[in-house]
């Protein structure tokens, strides 16, 4: 359907649940809502039910219980044709008989009654923002995988929908188009300021693209927040492990009110994290604390003692692999620190860097502290400066 009235593209989902063949739950309790014009990523590992979520709203898939909402309409009685929604997927799914032109034109002379003129004209308007007005008479076999991804994401914008899904739409692609590709439909995106849900398994992906992360694991929203909380703040611990690359180090803790007794260290926690702790403080907790924000070769106090058991070299920074009493321990350091295997250094964890976890629930012991904190100004620069390290990885 083309979109022309003026009703608005939020979308909210109340109570969601998908159990596919009678038993196995894919989505559960899931609430959440998208604003109008917010770009969305959905995170999470294979399995998660991403793809779940997007076919509902889409109407590949019918919903068990709960509702969606577009603006202020339930789609439950709406057909997916009429719910004015454009779906690009990662296989691109363009027809191989047609040409680009046909390719692009398919959908509105299938939904809409819109003069031959008008569609022709559409079509050209929007391979001109694409780039891709020399191919309109090509095959899809004639292109390349990036302007393959153009046209199926031309088709999309030509049909002006007023929400656009995506299911890893750019996964086929190298890793040197993939960013390209990404910067393009961020520019789109934010050109058009079309509602757009964005599926993808690539954490690094949804840190770059999105005004928010939803991340999901087993069926269950963990977390629903833009990227630099979810890297900062995580709310529990599968989040801090899944966002952020290499991940987040961390270690058995157990703590006895001011100090955090783990394998080979001990960590004395300053006033404000243990009145956090207080009540919660226990065996059962975990430290994390990520690669970028650990100190190495420090002095000083709260210092632990390592040994180096692999260098990778990633160019202008390097990675560090060490063993502190039979954890492994990864740190990021500058690309002319290269320490030899074996080597003992000394680390520090700044603590305003340091994240607490439950072990049991996982649950983020000082979410609350970090989110009133000022010192968190800092660390919110971090998500940003991770991503841009690892995009000229990427490149490179
Ligand atoms: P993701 O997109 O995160 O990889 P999916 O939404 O595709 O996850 O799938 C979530 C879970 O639901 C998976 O365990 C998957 O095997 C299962 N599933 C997906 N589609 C079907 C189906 N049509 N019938 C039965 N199980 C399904």
């Amino acid at each position: 359907m083309v979109n022309t009235d003026e009703t608005t593209a939020a979308v909210s989902f109340d109570d969601v649940r998908k159990v596919y063949n009678d038993y196995f739950v894919a989505v559960d309790e899931f609430n959440a809502h998208i604003e109008d014009g917010e770009f969305i990523t959905v995170v999470g590992p294979s399995g998660s039910g991403k793809s779940t979520l997007l076919r509902m709203i889409a109407g590949l898939e019918t919903i068990t219980a709960g509702d969606i909402r577009i603006g202020d309409e339930s789609i439950a009685g709406v057909e997916p044709q009429d719910r004015g929604i454009a779906m690009v997927f990662q296989n691109y799914a363009l027809y191989p008989h047609m040409s680009v032109e046909k390719n692009m034109a398919y959908g509105l002379r299938l939904t809409t009654d819109l003069a031959d003129d008008e569609i022709e004209r559409r079509v050209r308007e929007t391979a001109d923002m694409m780039g891709i007005e020399d191919e309109l008479d090509s095959k899809p076999s004639e292109l390349s995988g990036g302007q393959q991804q153009r046209v199926a994401t031309g088709r999309a914008i030509v049909r002006d929908p007023k929400i656009f899904l995506m299911d890893e739409p750019l996964s086929n692609l190298d890793a040197k188009l993939k960013v390209h590709m990404r910067t393009e439909l961020q520019r789109l995106q934010e050109e058009l300021g079309t509602t757009t849900i964005y599926v993808t398994h690539d954490q690094h992906e949804a840190l770059t693209m999105s005004d928010r992360i939803i991340v999901l694991d087993e069926g269950e929203l963990q977390q629903f927040a833009p990227p630099d909380e979810v890297y900062n703040n995580p709310a529990n611990r599968f989040v801090a492990d899944f966002i952020g690359s290499p991940a987040m180090n961390f270690f058995e803790v157990a703590s006895n009110g001011s100090t955090l007794v783990g394998d080979g260290f001990e960590y004395d926690i300053p006033a404000r994290i243990a009145d956090e702790l207080d009540g919660s403080a226990g065996d059962d907790l975990e430290l994390g604390i990520r690669p970028e924000d650990i100190d190495y070769d420090a002095t000083g106090t709260n210092t632990v003692q390592a040994t180096v058991e692999v260098v990778e070299v990633a160019g202008s920074d390097n990675f560090v692999y060490l063993d502190i009493e039979g954890t492994e321990c990864r740190v990021r350091v500058p690309g002319d620190v290269k320490p030899a295997v074996g080597e003992q250094v000394t680390l520090a964890f700044d603590p305003a860097d340091i994240h607490l976890f439950d072990e049991r629930s996982g649950e983020n012991l000082l979410a609350d502290l970090r989110t009133t904190e000022p010192g968190t100004a800092e660390a919110d620069t971090g998500a940003d400066a991770a991503a841009a390290e690892q995009e000229t990885e990427e490149v490179a």
